[in-house]
């Protein structure tokens, strides 16, 4: 099924349209600087090779929205302290255990003896929590509005069910305020953006109507293979042509204007937004993430670090991984990268997932 989004007529026929649309553009020369919001579309766009495909004009910018890459360090450092004590099982999804935090990942303090478990689904804990009564079964529950759903279902069947040895340490997103925060900052020229298809399957396009009506930019929420990236590149330069700004939905077989009511009737249930959330490279954003209600506050896993969820800690010396998200330098600018930072020793978050920028760029960029 996924071949006929790869084809190379659909995709040649896209390119040719895309040429005759920049030829058509009242500055055809101008580079068009287009950010894609999700590391989902990142990795396709370099492992497709799209960017080479297109004219010189298009420059792709690479958005905030890989949720590895945003962990800040002192999420990572609280798993860290919470990984050590004897009594708890942190668990969380693959990449997260290899993020570096000040004192090291997840994965190092595993191997230094903590018991840190790769989960594929949230509920795969509540059998966890069942077969270990004496633990604390840990969640590091990261991610945007994909996976925040996830991570409530878990809660909600965790409540009616009465485990009272499941615990969540959360860092859910919402996709929204970092880019308001990137556009509102000016360091990067943006002309439009490529939206997040799987975010907004569950949000919907509300969280994007900013953008235009705000900053007069347009965005195409697209699909993740070749032909859909490639639509919503031509489908912006067409709003850009016509003076247009809106939102408009490539992705039509899965995303709608409404989203997923279920599942943001789920979120609303179980958390409320949080009054300021930590983000990797961006800082402290208000009102850009969930926390616990009230009804959910026993789940959560801060209330084991005692002393508080500590200071925030500073990024490791040489790291670029703000001015990458910002889109203001490449992957292959950062001082660090392909020297200290590489994908098996990584320094900083974006070099971690294969979302990542970085990982993306040294695994098809690098070397050549
Ligand atoms: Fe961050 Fe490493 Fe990328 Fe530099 S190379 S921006 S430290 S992930």
């Amino acid at each position: 099924y996924r071949q006929d989004f790869r084809r190379p007529a659909g995709i040649r026929a896209l390119l040719s349209a895309i040429e005759r649309q920049l030829a058509a553009m009242p500055t055809p020369s101008r580079p068009w600087q287009l950010m894609e919001i999700c590391g989902g579309h990142t990795h396709a766009i370099f492992r497709h090779g799209l960017d080479r495909l297109l004219p010189d004009c298009i420059e792709f910018l690479h958005g905030p929205g890989c949720p590895v890459c945003v962990l800040p360090v002192e999420i990572i450092d609280q798993a860290v302290s919470l990984a050590r004590r004897p009594d708890v099982i942190l668990c969380s999804y693959g990449d997260a255990l290899r993020v570096p935090g000040s004192q090291g990942s997840l994965l190092a303090a595993r191997a230094a003896g903590a018991d840190v478990r790769v989960i594929y689904a949230p509920l795969d804990l509540l059998a966890l929590a069942r077969r270990h009564p004496n633990a604390k079964v840990v969640l590091l529950a990261i991610g945007f509005e994909t996976t925040t759903p996830a991570t409530a279902a878990l809660l909600e069947v965790a409540r009616a069910q009465g485990i009272d040895n499941l615990r969540v340490l959360v860092h859910h997103l919402m996709m929204g305020p970092p880019l308001r925060a990137l556009l509102a900052d000016g360091g990067c020229r943006v002309d439009g953006f490529i939206g997040p298809g799987h975010v907004s399957l569950v949000t919907g396009q509300a969280p994007f109507d900013f953008i235009p009506r705000e900053f007069g930019l347009p965005v195409v929420i697209s699909g993740f293979e070749p032909t859909d990236l490639l639509a919503s590149v031509l489908m912006l330069l067409r709003q850009l042509a016509q003076g247009r700004a809106e939102v408009s939905i490539q992705y039509r077989r899965a995303a709608t204007e409404a989203g997923n009511r279920a599942a943001q009737a789920l979120i609303q249930r179980v958390f409320e937004p949080a009054p300021s959330t930590a983000w990797r490279g961006l800082g402290e954003l208000p009102g850009s993430g969930w926390q616990l209600n009230p009804a959910y506050a026993a789940f959560d896993a801060r209330a084991l670090l005692g002393g508080g969820a500590g200071p925030a800690a500073p990024p490791p010396a040489g790291c670029g991984c703000d001015a990458v998200l910002k889109g203001q330098i490449k992957p292959a600018d950062c001082p660090l990268f392909g020297r200290a930072c590489r994908p098996a020793s990584p320094v900083g978050a974006l070099m971690v997932s294969a979302e990542g920028a970085c990982a993306a760029w040294y695994h098809y960029r690098h070397e050549e």
